[in-house]
């Protein structure tokens, strides 16, 4: 067994341990091992699909210290007119980049690729017997909580028969044009990348078939944006979504709301969606989805055979033998038991969203409270879990959590000042272009402070009011 020793454990490699470390660096003197399975930086990035793109734009994703993208706007696609998203092997290739020319040279990481973490600072590698045990100077920083699943690594939940061919949608390009007919299983941002992808792509939308258990409500990526050009948009659609907070007599209606107020979108406007994953997209991207028509709604496969679906409650469809089935059915993120702990004990952070859904962001802010707050019940005053939502209920809960840690921050002068500079932020271009003086601008920002209160008010009344 080697004993190696740092001030600080990570265990994980992407995009939330990676975040930490790089404010650490800069707000701090510490030094780190970082320990990952995977072999490169970056984590569930290195096994995504070849079309993923980022939901949002690449301006305010990744690390604090270092661009990601080009950060131009699109003039072709389906994101025309809005800020450049980075792609999947644009992010594994930021992160690997990030590691070798700033961490590694800066003498202060130690960076275990191909190892497993095991607890009690112990880890070996998954390519020879080395083990190795750390002497942590100060914590250890659990970079694992989300335990981000995607459709290449999940286990699948039905059956599929020999000569039935299912896949990730890893496979689909290579795949495609073998087929004439598609069954794209699964109701999320994956499931909806395949279709717009297939699309795209020239497939025809009548041999395409979604099944989609859940509909969900989405973002409208027009609403954030970074920057001063889009402060009417951005900041101006979370005026009006504090009014729909304010006004709304119920769930429905606060998205309904939000929905002509333009900042929520949903496929079928006679379907109630009950899901919210936080899924972005443009609205070039819905009208694509909105082109395909047979969509099998509120049911689960559990078989398929050369003939038909069976679903979970034993209806079973009619299908084609000549169909490709792409499986989108893996939770990005898994809901836990415990959905939310601490983040800061002794001896342990547990990197969480203390700004949903903005992972990255919320590592950062972590790592700048470590630097530079002292006790542990400090630090947690100033990050307090928010937890990601399932559904359009819990959206209301994530919001007013994020509310809270973001008052909380402007009550705090150095904290405040940084979190306006830090990249990640969605606002900081839009402050640093010195967006909000102008009348229009005064006048959003006005709608925002004189609809809070009331809207927080409102929305407690709500969630207390749900069925427990
Ligand atoms: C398709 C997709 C698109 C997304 N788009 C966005 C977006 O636009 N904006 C946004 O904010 N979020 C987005 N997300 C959310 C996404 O989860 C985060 O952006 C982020 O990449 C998650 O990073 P992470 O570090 O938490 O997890 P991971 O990427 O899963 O990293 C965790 C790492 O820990 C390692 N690990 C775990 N356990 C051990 C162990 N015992 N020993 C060694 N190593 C271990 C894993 O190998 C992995 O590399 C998206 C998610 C998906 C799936």
């Amino acid at each position: 067994m080697k004993q190696i020793e740092a001030d600080y454990l990570v265990i994980g490699t992407g995009a939330v341990g990676m975040t930490f470390v790089d404010t650490m660096l800069d707000e701090s003197d510490a030094n780190f091992i970082m320990v990952d399975r995977h072999h490169m930086p970056g984590g569930h990035w290195n096994d995504a699909y070849p079309f993923v793109r980022l939901h949002q734009p690449s301006a305010f994703y990744g690390v604090g210290s270092t661009e990601l993208g080009s950060n131009r706007i699109d003039e072709t696609g389906s994101n025309k007119g809005y800020y450049d998203l980075a792609s999947g092997p644009e992010i594994s290739a930021y992160f690997e980049k990030l590691m070798r020319e700033r961490f590694l040279p800066s003498g202060r990481v130690q960076y275990f690729p191909m190892c497993e973490y095991t607890g009690d600072g112990h880890f070996h590698s998954l390519l020879s017997d080395e083990r190795y045990s750390v002497d942590i100077g100060k914590k250890t920083v659990d970079g694992t909580f989300f335990n981000t699943t995607v459709p290449s690594m999940h286990q699948r939940k039905f059956s599929v028969v020999d000569g039935v061919t299912c896949i990730p949608p890893n496979d689909l390009p290579r795949l495609a044009a073998s087929y004439k007919r598609f069954t794209v299983l699964g109701g999320g941002k994956t499931a909806m990348d395949t279709i717009v992808w297939l699309l795209d792509n020239q497939a025809d939308p009548d041999a395409i078939c979604w099944v989609c258990p859940r509909d969900s409500w989405l973002i409208n990526r027009s609403s954030v944006q970074p920057g001063a050009d889009f402060f009417e948009k951005t900041v101006g659609g979370f005026a009006a979504n504090v009014e729909a907070m304010r006004d709304a007599k119920s769930v429905e209606d606060l998205f309904t709301r939000m929905e002509s107020a333009g900042t929520m979108l949903r496929v079928d406007k006679q379907v109630q969606p009950t899901m919210f994953h936080y899924a972005t997209l443009s609205e070039g991207e819905l009208v694509q989805l909105q082109r395909v028509k047979n969509i099998i709604r509120q049911q689960r496969v559990s078989a398929i055979d050369d003939r038909k679906m069976t679903m979970t409650d034993g209806a079973e469809v009619p299908a084609d033998g000549d169909t490709l089935y792409i499986d989108c059915t893996a939770r990005a993120v898994e809901f836990k038991e415990e959905s939310t702990k601490p983040v800061f004990e002794p001896g342990l952070i547990t990197l969480q969203a203390v700004f949903a859904p903005l992972v990255t962001y919320s590592a950062a802010v972590i790592a700048y409270v470590e630097a530079h707050y002292e006790t542990d019940k400090e630090k947690n005053g100033l990050c307090i879990p928010v937890e990601l939502a399932d559904t359009p209920e819990e959206w209301m809960a994530s919001t007013l959590g994020n509310m809270m840690n973001g008052y909380n921050w402007s009550q705090n002068k150095e904290l405040n000042e940084w979190t306006n500079r830090c990249r990640l932020n969605p606002n900081a271009a839009a402050i640093r272009e010195g967006a909000g003086r102008e009348p229009s601008h005064r006048e959003i920002i006005g709608r925002i402070k004189q609809g809070t209160l009331p809207a927080v008010m409102n929305v407690q009344k709500l969630i207390a009011q749900l069925p427990s």
